[in-house]
């Protein structure tokens, strides 16, 4: 359904006292590929500034992108203007980490729930209400909810308008951006809970971005594991999370808590903090933190290569196997 090939994104970042320096340029995205099938959902992980978000911002264009291709049912969302890109936006929409950040504070719910099917032209304006009514349901909200501001409610009550905005022009395709992690743990289930129902009645495709592991492995089928800007490794959810193969996955895996005292994890201790993406390392950007590092990995780029039948993994130590 989406295919991203080799999607590049660079920032132009000026340095120096009072930002007068040279400008450099950044590489947030560094020829990133995944493809995501119908009613899938799948995990972008990552520690914080690794380019979760990008990837979502530059596929939808709120962001232009600079290279690459992104094919949704064929169609390259890279290249449509005009009708064409406002009619593929339709198609995917996004959820955004902050509820409350993303409503206009001065607008009834009601309001921002038919503003969508305004612009996209979606059924006659007699018919917004009883529409909107039916979207608050759906996410678990009263009918009273149209005439409140997003104030009168709680965190998760806003994601829940967040869900209900983006499912207001009937997507495909969901970019959920740490959809749960503003929120305190039970509220988190309640909402992921929702979001899997959701998935499931609307045959929904979804791109997962979180940090955590926990909530991806609850919600997605295949898992792709960033850092500084590239995939670095990808899987099945259960066998990534089970039997990780690159030296980060199998770090972040470590540092993630498990419930079952008999699963043993590989204990990995990274070292060193995660690389400038103004300076990144060559070769391997993870070479530095890396306990398996070998002269090659510091010149290198490891390409990201099919290990087994869905699993791909971008390290030196598995040319060896
Ligand atoms: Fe470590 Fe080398 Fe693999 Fe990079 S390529 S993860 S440095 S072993």
């Amino acid at each position: 359904m989406l295919a991203i090939k080799n999607l590049v994104k660079t920032f132009p970042v000026r340095s120096g006292f009072g930002f007068s320096g040279p400008v450099q340029s950044v590489k947030a995205l560094d020829g990133i590929s995944f493809d995501v099938a119908r009613g899938e959902a799948l995990g972008l992980v990552g520690e914080s500034g690794c380019g979760k978000s990008t990837t979502a911002r530059a596929i939808l264009r709120l962001t232009e992108p600079d290279g690459g291709e992104a094919l949704f049912d064929g169609a390259d969302l890279f290249k449509a203007t005009g009708p064409d890109l406002r009619r593929l936006r339709r198609r995917l929409q996004i959820v955004f980490q902050d509820p409350y950040a993303s409503l206009n504070p001065r607008r009834r719910i009601g309001d921002t729930l038919a503003e969508p099917m305004k612009v996209h032209g979606i059924a006659e304006a007699k018919e917004w209400p009883e529409r909107v009514r039916a979207l608050l349901a759906e996410v678990g909200l009263p009918a009273e909810a149209v005439h409140k501001y997003p104030h009168e409610f709680s965190g998760g009550q806003r994601q829940r308008i967040g869900i209900a905005r983006a499912l207001s022009v009937g997507p495909e395709l969901l970019f959920l951006d740490e959809p749960v992690s503003a929120l305190d743990v039970s509220v988190q289930a309640q909402v992921l809970v929702l979001l899997n129902k959701l998935r499931e009645k609307r045959n929904l495709a979804s791109v997962f971005i979180s940090h955590d592991l926990g909530v991806v492995r609850y919600f997605c089928q295949r898992v792709a594991v960033m850092y500084l800007g590239r995939i670095v490794e990808e899987a099945p959810a259960e066998a990534l999370l089970d039997t990780p193969l690159h030296p980060y996955t199998q770090a972040l895996r470590a540092a993630t808590p498990t419930p079952d005292p008999a699963h043993k994890v590989t204990m990995v201790r990274l070292t060193g903090d995660p690389a400038s993406p103004l300076n990144p390392p060559p070769g391997c950007h993870f070479h530095p933190r890396c306990p398996h590092v070998m002269p090659r990995c510091k010149e290198e780029i490891p390409l990201l290569q099919e290990v087994a039948p869905g699993r791909r993994v971008a390290c030196h130590l598995m040319d060896k196997t």
